[in-house]
């Protein structure tokens, strides 16, 4: 199916700010709401379409991806959107409140507890940023502990009913008309004990475990682009796990920078070479290319090498090499180059100096 523009979808401007874009998708999430409209695909499919456009737009990163790539820019950031309607629910609990029923969660659906996202740091050089690479990384996350299966307990017949609560995982208090009801402080809720813990985990029923995942680095990454790999984080007892988010961090490179899809480089070239034009070799990312100089080049001039960039992909084009041309002024000259440049000088109708510094002695006589 084509993809639509975000913009498009929630009917807001491509300036909207993010009150907008929220009071535009409330709206539409009203309207294709899955527990509205059952058994619709056409309306869940509404509905993933406006929560995909919400989540994108109000992600400033993302919504500049988006408005210089477009879908192919996002895709190639790793972003992947929802999977299912649940997803939706638990990133936009703050939206669904007061929806429908309680806490915004659908009704009559028990929600699974979910492990903490993990994030790791990817340094990337220059080089793999613009061409992409697979590589390995290696991370610790939380993993329910196989030794007591999450119980935290050393064997079953060490959990217990919690005796404040008495299993119920909740205290009442006040007399009278005014009852609360707050979480057990003995059990936190679980309405169980455990009389003897686990000696793996000590009763925190995670434990650390190292992890190696081959992570692709999309092509064209900047630093602050990231990917998020599903299921990878930090696991919970009796739950789903968390993702896991690499983020990308570009090393500098000692010649070329980067703008967007360009890239930047300076080349020094001498006055001569820049008033009579020459053919200068020019390092590029792939190989080294000749650049002509055409006779009476400024200095500060921009050259293009086309096609030197960052790679195309899907419907935006690659960069190019932009080469600043920078002229030398030579700092020190043989007596024989001197006279050439005084030659110079006098046929142009230029003044020249008597002797070196000459200007500026006659300039410090004025003021001193
Ligand atoms: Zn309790
Ligand atoms: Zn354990």
């Amino acid at each position: 199916m084509e993809k639509r523009c975000y913009y498009e979808i929630l009917g807001v401007s491509r300036t909207a700010s993010t009150d907008e874009l929220k009071k535009a998708y409330r709206q539409l999430a009203l309207k294709y709401h899955p527990d509205r409209c059952p058994d619709d695909p056409e309306a869940e499919d509404r509905f993933k379409e406006a929560s995909e456009a919400y989540e994108v737009l109000c992600n400033s990163e993302k919504r500049s991806i988006y408005d210089r790539y477009g879908h192919a820019g996002l895709q190639n950031s790793g972003y992947r959107g929802f999977t299912d309607a649940s997803d939706i629910f638990s990133s936009f609990s703050d939206i669904f409140e007061g929806f429908f029923g309680f806490g915004g969660a659908r009704t009559g659906r028990p929600r699974t507890p979910r492990g903490d996202d993990a994030r790791y740091d990817l340094e990337v050089s220059f080089e793999n940023a613009i061409f992409g690479k697979t590589t390995e990384i290696e991370f610790t996350r939380l993993k329910v502990c196989s030794e007591c299966n999450g119980s935290g307990a050393k064997s079953p017949s060490d959990i217990g009913t919690c005796p404040t609560c008495r299993g119920r995982g909740s205290v009442v208090s006040g007399l009278g008309f005014v009852q609360m009801s707050s979480t057990c402080p003995s059990c936190r809720g679980t309405g169980t004990i455990i009389r003897e813990r686990c000696a793996v985990c000590k009763g925190k029923r995670l434990v650390k475990k190292k992890a190696k995942l081959e992570i692709s680095i999309p092509s064209g990454v900047e630093t602050g682009n990231y990917i998020s790999l599903k299921g990878e984080g930090h696991e919970v007892p009796g739950g789903v796990p968390g993702d896991l988010h690499v983020v990308f961090i570009v090393r500098e490179h000692e010649f070329f920078t980067r703008l967007n899809s360009d890239i930047l480089c300076e080349m020094p070239i001498s006055f001569t070479q820049a008033a009579l034009g020459t053919r200068i070799e020019v390092p590029t990312l792939r190989a080294s290319r000749k650049l002509a100089i055409t006779p009476g080049t400024q200095s500060g001039t921009v050259l293009k090498i086309q096609g030197e960039g960052v790679p195309g992909k899907g419907f935006y084009s690659g960069g190019d090499l932009l080469v600043k041309i920078i002229v030398k002024t030579p700092t020190r000259l043989t007596a024989e180059q001197e006279a050439l440049l005084r030659e110079y000088a006098r046929i142009s109708g230029e003044e020249a100096p008597e002797k070196k510094a000459g200007a500026f002695q006659r300039i410090a006589e004025k003021i001193f």
